[in-house]
């Protein structure tokens, strides 16, 4: 849609030439998000396709993704064969609502600072243990881990004209075995529910990631594998039984009964492929 109170985008070369930040001013990324509803209190955009950061960056120490990386990219990435988590870039782009023509335009970091419970780049992020680089407008970069960043329902730890620049997977990570779970009331929809567990080669640990069905991520670790029950009993812990979110891609009790049901069938999952390892 166009955005008649927009009086200026500007195309900075680099993000220090945006020195004074004031109301009305916002990043552009995408725009998928910025350009499907009006944007009353907004008369600038800040082009951050101008600053040109390179996409991805492979290295012995993980995988470094642009906060412009578009979700196309980040889905046509081609993995060295040693990262046995990278299906999960697939995986997560996929559970987007939205089409390939989205993919093109929208950005990984753009997902992520938008904040919502059903993000899947969120989802995709916290279980790979990411960390990311915020670039403040009058302070030093800051690194914040996946799981700290975001607060609740569309709400995170940036402050005013803070940029979200890098996401970085540690290749630790990378190497893990995984299972994952999502649910969506309908087809192709918003996630009402996802989950993914990790575990490292050769170990027994677990690492599980619950997001879309509460406000924000809930991350559970655990030394070796969990029972059952030791699984169940973690999840009353730390989700109470109002601590579900609600909106009309489901009810708290329909999350909630999928969220142990789906912590359960990951469980499962992954104490088979290490049997069979
Ligand atoms: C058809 C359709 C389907 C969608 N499906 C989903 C879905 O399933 N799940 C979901 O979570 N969302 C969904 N969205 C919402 C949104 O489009 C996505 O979250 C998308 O990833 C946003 O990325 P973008 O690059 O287009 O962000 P933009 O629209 O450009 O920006 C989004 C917000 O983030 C800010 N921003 C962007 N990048 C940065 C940065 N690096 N640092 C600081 N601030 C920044 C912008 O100022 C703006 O406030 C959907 C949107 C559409 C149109």
């Amino acid at each position: 849609m166009n955005l008649n109170t927009i009086r200026e985008v500007k195309q900075p070369r680099s993000a220090d030439e945006v020195v004074r930040w004031r109301d009305g001013y916002a990043w552009l990324a995408g725009g998928t998000w910025l350009f499907s509803t009006p944007q009353i209190a907004t008369d600038t955009l800040i082009d951050l396709r101008a600053l040109k950061w390179p996409s991805l960056q492979v290295s012995e120490a993980g995988l470094d993704i642009a906060a412009t990386c578009t979700i196309a990219e980040l889905y046509n990435f081609k993995a060295p064969p040693e990262w046995t988590a990278a299906p999960l870039f697939q995986l997560c782009a996929r559970a987007f609502l939205a089409s390939f023509k989205i993919w093109n335009a929208a950005t990984v970091g753009g997902n992520i600072v938008m904040s919502l419970p059903a993000g899947p780049m969120i989802t995709l992020t916290t279980a790979l243990e990411a960390r990311y680089t915020l670039w403040p407008r009058d302070s030093a970069p800051r690194e914040v881990a996946a799981i700290d960043f975001v607060t609740g329902n569309h709400a995170n730890v940036l402050q005013p004209g803070e940029l979200l620049r890098n996401i970085h997977i540690p290749a630790s990570a990378l190497c893990k075995r995984f299972a994952s779970h999502r649910s969506s009331l309908t087809h192709l929809g918003r996630s009402a529910v996802f989950l993914i567990g990790t575990r490292k080669p050769g170990a027994d640990e677990l690492l599980l990631t619950i997001t879309a069905a509460t406000p924000r991520p809930v991350q559970l670790g655990f030394d070796r594998a969990p029972s059952a029950a030791e699984l169940s009993h973690a999840l009353d812990k730390a989700i109470p039984a109002d601590g579900y979110f609600d909106d009309v891609h489901g009810s708290p009790a329909y999350r909630r009964r999928l969220t142990y049901y789906y912590a359960e069938q990951i469980r499962a999952e992954l104490e088979k492929q290490g049997a069979a390892a």
